[in-house]
């Protein structure tokens, strides 16, 4: 290992309770292992932090050895952002201890939980922080980020709901940020990326949900795209709080509920939760069978944990994957017209453009007390995601990203997108997605990390 000695590493290793590994060492391969198999980079170092101290210790190694740091939560950044060439990794994926305070109605869980595990232990009380569609995603990244699922119109983002956080800063300084302390630094957490420290734990505001909640899904030819999503954009307008809707272009299932010759043919898809019970639910789903015909339909009641988890194995780690987003206000005929074109366009089965609904609670958020950049009017979040088994077929997946988001921009609200759905980050994206709160995010920046140690993320360079 180029410029650091052996002596030094032990040194680490004598001062922090987690294993430190170099490549070739037991733990390394593991700790490398992240979600985006067409991103491969080789720390020097990897610090598998099981406590504050280790990343206070991890740091204070990187700065004395001028290693660039990455930060590790769950790993499935798509751009593989929590690997650094050559540099120090710190890899929070030991610390997930979870306490739940159901009467408080409060969460706090360690920076390297995913939201499989938070999941568990709140439904334990039929209670729930929002999350993302996919439970082995990392609660770190995708709260840093913003945090769009199912109870977006519930309970809005995850970090909507991000109440306090402890912070090892770029200086090693062990901070508490909450609505009485460093709340700058809270605000910045809420959507502004992993720009400002490394998160030992997060802590949220609990919501009642389930355990029981009710899914009814749909499955459409391609032919049909144009009456779903005409049919959905007024239809999607009229869904109460207590509920979530979800489109998507994808490949059908090989799933029991879908006949066998139906197995990934090219197809739409309209979910829609009920938080409620089932009677309110199946009043939901009448409009829907009232008005098209479906080529498979499922309704049932299924266990939220289940909800969050039904996802995970159309997006299991190694995938090759590539993604581009933007933010619509409204299903325009422009808009469709571009959606249904380019949708059948995919090769891969993989392949998978969920269109995630917003309203209710995300409407009703306060904008200022979040750094996150998406307005409040947005109605629909198009995340158009390659992903192929391997390299082969891979770089064509990627054109196909590419082209059918250049033709959906031009109906976006604004030229932002979202920081969490972004495999690159081109010039002045990451300034656009947060539009008029990038000013004050590089103010923040430059009080907690004046010399952008964090880098490795949808950077916000400190003011200067
Ligand atoms: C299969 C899949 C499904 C997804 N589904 C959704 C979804 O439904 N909704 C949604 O909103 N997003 C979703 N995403 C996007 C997701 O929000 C981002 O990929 C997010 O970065 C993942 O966080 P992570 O902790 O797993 O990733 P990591 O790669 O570990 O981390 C991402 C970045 O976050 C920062 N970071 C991580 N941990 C910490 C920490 N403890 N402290 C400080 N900074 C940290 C670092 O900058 C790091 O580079 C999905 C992604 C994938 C791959």
């Amino acid at each position: 290992m180029a410029g650091i000695s052996g002596d030094a590493v032990e040194t680490l290793r004598a001062g922090m309770t987690g294993v430190v590994a170099l490549a070739s060492e037991t733990n390394y391969d593991e700790a490398v292992n992240i979600w985006n198999g067409a991103v491969s980079r080789r720390p020097a170092v990897v610090a598998r932090c099981t406590t504050t101290a280790d990343v206070a210790a991890a740091l204070a190694f990187a700065r004395e050895h001028g290693l660039e740091v990455s930060v590790r939560g769950g790993g499935h950044n798509y751009a593989g952002h929590a690997l650094t060439e050559g540099g120090l990794m710190i890899d929070l994926t030991p610390m997930k201890a979870v306490h739940v305070d159901a009467e408080a109605r409060r969460a706090r869980c360690g920076g390297g939980s995913t939201w499989g595990e938070l999941d568990a232990a709140t439904q334990g009380y039929a209670l729930a922080v929002p999350g993302g569609f996919i439970s082995h995603t990392g609660v770190a990244g995708l709260t840093l980020g913003g945090g769009l699922g199912w109870m977006s119109r519930l309970a809005g983002l995850s970090c909507d709901n991000l109440v306090g956080a402890e912070v090892v800063t770029a200086d090693g300084q062990v901070l508490r940020a909450s609505e009485s302390e460093n709340t700058d630094l809270l605000w910045a957490l809420r959507g502004g990326g992993g720009n400002f420290g490394v998160v030992t734990e997060f802590e949220f505001t609990l919501h009642p949900v389930g355990p029981i909640v009710h899914l009814g899904l749909f499955l459409f030819s391609p032919d049909q795209g144009t009456d779903l999503f005409r049919f959905a954009r007024s239809y999607l307008n009229d869904l109460p709080d207590e509920s979530c809707a979800f489109l998507a272009g994808l490949s059908a299932p090989p799933a029991p509920f879908v006949p066998p010759e139906l197995h990934f043919t090219p197809a739409f898809a309209l979910a829609v939760v009920g938080f409620g019970d089932a009677a309110a639910h199946a009043a939901l789903l009448a409009p829907i069978k009232a008005a098209l015909t479906p080529i498979v339909e499922m309704a049932t009641p299924i266990p939220y944990v289940a909800l969050q988890q039904m996802f995970n194995e159309s997006a299991p780690w190694g995938l090759y994957a590539y993604e581009k987003a933007v933010y619509l206000e409204e299903l325009t005929d422009a808009a469709i017209e571009v959606i249904v074109e380019h949708q059948p366009r995919k090769l891969s089965p993989l392949s998978f453009v969920p269109i995630f609904v917003l309203g209710g609670a995300y409407a009703r958020a306060d904008d200022g007390s979040t750094a996150f950049g998406g307005s409040r009017d947005i109605r629909y979040v198009v995340n158009i995601s390659a992903a192929t088994p391997g390299p082969e077929g891979y770089e064509a997946e990627r054109e196909w990203v590419r082209a059918y988001w250049a033709a959906l921009v031009p109906h976006a609200a604004g030229v932002g997108g979202y920081v969490n759905f972004m495999s690159e980050y081109e010039a002045d994206r990451v300034r656009n997605a947060y539009g008029s709160k990038y000013e004050r995010l590089q103010q923040i920046k430059a009080r907690y990390d004046p010399g952008n140690i964090f880098h490795l993320n949808a950077n916000i360079p400190p003011a200067s």
